[in-house]
Formats: C-alpha cells, structure tokens, sequence
C-alpha cells in the first residue's frame, strides 16, 4: 500500500504550495483502503522553528480536511524525536565507508579551487581521519557515472556525479543535515513516494543515492511545479499573499481553495474545473501533473469562491458568515446586532458576495448607528443639482403613514419621485441609497430600505439633506 508523507519545516506561515502538496499526497493516500498519509513536522532548526507554526500547520491542514479524524491520517510525528535514529545512520554510512570525516574549513575548500562555485574538492576522501572535533561527515559519491532520478512528472533526471560534491551529512557537533535526516525518516516511516515541491530536486540525487547507501529501493519521486504570478516570478512570501490563512480570514471556503488548488498542475480531464473533492480525489493520478509553472489566479481562485458560495443552503450560508459577525471584529455595536435582521439580508448578500468577509460592507447598514461615511461615494451620487431636489421627493413620498412599506411599493414611490425631477430609475436610486447605506453599490435598494425600516430610512434620509 501506498504511504506518502507531508513533511514541513515550521518556520513561517503555511504556504499555499505546501497545501498543494498536502492534497496531492492526501489524495494518492485516500484511493487506497490501506493507504497512509504521514504528517511528519522537520522541526530540527531549532533557531527557526517556532510552535504556533506548527499550530498552524495542523489547523490549515485541518481546514483543508486533512486530519487525525481520518483513518489515512498518520501523525503528526516530529523529526527532532529521531535525533538519535539520524546519528546512527550517519555512523552507519562511516562505518560502512560510504562517508568519510572531513577538516577543511570553507575558507580552504575556497582557497583551492579557482572557481567558487565548486563545491567541495574531496580533499579528504582518502586521508582516513577519525571522528573528532571540527570534523564534519561528508558522504563519499560515488566515482563513475550519473544518478538517474524517475520522476513520475518530469521522466529521467540524470545527475552527473561529477557535479555532485561529497556533500555534509553531519555537521562537526553530530547534528544530521536535512538531507540525510529527511531520508532516514522517510525509510524509517516506510515512506513509498515522495511528492513535495520542485524546489527540492536538486536534492533528490543525493537522497537517492543515500536510499541506496542505506539499502534501500529509493521511494517514487515526483517534483510538483512551481507556483507563479501572473509576471510569471514564483511566489515569494515577501511579494505575494501566499500564506493559507490570509485566505481563510477574507472568507475563502475551503472547498473552494481545496478545488482551486488541485487545479496547479493538474486537471481533472473534460472542461470541468469546480469539481468537488469527493469527485476529483478519485481522478487525481500523480503522472498527469504538468510540469510547467502553474499560476496562482486569484481572480480565477474568487470566481471559484463565488461560486461555491451561492450553491450553499441560504442558512448554511449565514452560518459560514458569523466569523465575520461576532463582536470582536465587526464594526457595529455588539447590541445593534439582530439575528431576524441578519436572515432576511443573508440571502440578498449570497448572490453578490465572492468572498464572505464582504458580508460586512452589505449589511453593515442595518447595525451601524448610521451608515459608514465615505466621502467619495457621496460625492459620485450627490451631484449639488440632482441629489437635494431628489432626497426631498423622496423624503416626502416614503413619509406618507398609508404608503405599505414594501420593494414594490417603494420602487414606484422613488420611481416617480425621480420622474417628477427628469431622472431615470437608476439615477434616482443613488442619492437615496447612498444616503441610507453609505456607498454606491450595494444589495438591491428596494429591499434593503424595507428591512431598515421606515422610521431610520426617513431619518437617514434627512440627515443626508443637512
Ligand atoms: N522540510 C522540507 C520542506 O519543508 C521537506 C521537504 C520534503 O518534502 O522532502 O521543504
């Protein structure tokens, strides 16, 4: 049985790629009743690692659905718990005289060679020095030859020996190099393919080679395309918004980001791209990923979003929203807040929102004191001539105690309050709604005013004349 693992370093925030991977790898282990998806934490650099990134990593995973309620689940191990494991697969490479001390410093490796971008010259492969301070372990690469890596996206990679140093894989104080302890956690957990990001296959000769030093059959390799903007540069932290929760704050859902992101370098065949997980996941094949950049569109990622969000149940829709309604972060007075309120508009929001943080500009007209001011939208739909005579119309019409307090009504209230001053429906409506919500767009008036009531619309409507 297949088991894969998902193996990050906690050293920031979770990054969309790393969910990438996390998916390819949840898929592949959920097709298989016996299959086994390993979360194993690199924790080892202790000056980078810091636990509320792994906090964060077990809850993005989580948000994505990819957890310890699930019987494919393994983990989450921590690698800083095979230290001891590491040390010994190092003295077994030494002692098998597959890896060999070595003193030089950096400054006399330098010293020796004409080009600097060469590694490391071998200088002490044959001195036979013993384990002793200020002595690294170098694993020795063998002579003749290239390495030749199938990758089940990219095909044969061959690595020329050549080009491979007799790189570190212990430091002077004992301490395992990534590439050494990622592999020996890989054999130990009885790791069968390794899909993680392209990033690291200038890596993946070297761990071959020390699968096969430490006989083992190396695992199935596949190397994930990078992620690009839309200036085709990779994402970097620094530049773009690549961190999970950034999303999950703006109110993407997660099946959407889930859809969105087995879209990078894969497609599920025929021209369907929403497609939900329960149907992709049996579909996803590990060698029908492109090897190409894959762009990350955001504007693609929220026409996703905006359509999973209308295909939920109206309730389940308001309930989707109340992260973004609770008191600490909505900005209405926690008592304003009515509940009726909420469920009548939820559904008018549903059609227009993309994201569901956008849930608070359309309704926070109903729980502000008054509404938000913006003074580019009063200057857009108040022009001097059109906006004073209009709001008094207006005014005038909507105060009459028969008129029924409904859209039908109140449309043909505004529609010819607007026709007695010249002015379409249309450019009637915006004064009034800009003085009884704050902004220029916004949920359909007719409807909005007759959930504020009559009483605030008229005052809102007579403070805007002021
Ligand atoms: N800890 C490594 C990283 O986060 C894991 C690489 C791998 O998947 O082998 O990049």
């Amino acid at each position: 049985p297949i088991r894969v693992r998902f193996a990050p370093s906690p050293t920031g925030m979770f990054h969309v790629g790393g969910a990438r991977s996390a998916l390819y790898n949840w898929a592949l282990a959920r097709q298989q009743d016996e299959g086994r998806f390993v979360l194993r934490i690199e924790d080892t650099d202790a000056a980078r690692n810091k636990p509320e990134w792994t906090e964060g990593i077990i809850q993005a995973l989580a948000w994505l659905g990819i957890g310890e309620s699930d019987p494919h689940f393994e983990g989450p191990y921590f690698q800083s718990d095979y230290a001891g494991k590491h040390r010994e697969s190092a003295e077994r490479l030494y002692g098998q005289g597959r890896a060999y001390y070595c003193d030089c410093t950096r400054e006399q490796v330098q010293a020796r060679r004409d080009n600097p971008n060469l590694g490391y010259d071998g200088f002490c492969r044959d001195r036979g020095l013993e384990p002793g301070p200020g002595r690294a372990l170098r694993f020795r690469v063998p002579e003749g030859g290239p390495t030749v890596v199938e990758d089940a996206i990219r095909g044969r990679v061959e690595f020329d020996h050549a080009s491979i140093e007799d790189f570190v894989v212990a430091r002077a104080d004992g301490s395992p190099l990534f590439v050494l302890a990622n592999v020996v956690d890989d054999v130990e957990m009885g790791i069968t393919a390794v899909i993680r990001g392209e990033e690291h296959l200038s890596n993946t000769p070297k761990q071959q080679l020390l699968w096969q030093a430490l006989d083992q059959a190396p695992p199935v390799w596949a190397h994930l395309p990078v992620i690009v903007n839309e200036k085709r540069q990779k994402l970097s932290k620094r530049r773009d918004k690549v961190a999970l929760e950034s999303y999950q704050e703006e109110g993407f859902l997660p099946e959407a980001m889930v859809n969105y992101l087995m879209l990078l370098g894969w497609a599920p065949g025929g021209d369907r791209e929403i497609m939900p997980w329960a149907e992709m996941e049996p579909l996803f094949r590990i060698g029908d990923v492109n090897s190409a950049g894959a762009f990350f569109d955001e504007k693609k990622l929220r026409a996703f979003n905006g359509e999973y969000i209308r295909a939920l149940e109206a309730g389940e829709f308001a309930e989707r929203c109340r992260p973004w309604l609770s008191p600490e972060v909505a900005p209405w007075p926690e008592e304003n807040f009515d509940e009726d309120a909420f469920r009548a508009v939820a559904p008018l929001a549903q059609s227009r929102v993309a994201v569901l943080s956008e849930i608070v500009p359309n309704v926070d007209f109903l729980f502000l004191d008054e509404p938000v001011d913006d003074p580019k939208s009063w200057s857009k739909a108040m022009k001097p001539e059109t906006a004073g005579p209009m709001l008094a119309a207006a005014r005038e019409r909507l105060a009459d105690p028969a008129l029924a307090w409904e859209p039908e009504a109140l449309r043909a209230e505004l529609e010819a309050a607007g026709g007695g001053l010249g002015l379409k429906l249309g450019k009637a409506q915006a004064p009034v709604r800009v003085a009884v919500t704050g902004r220029t767009v916004g949920l359909p008036l007719f409807e909005s005013l007759e959930l504020l009531g009559r009483e605030r619309t008229l005052l809102r409507i007579e403070a805007a004349q002021e």
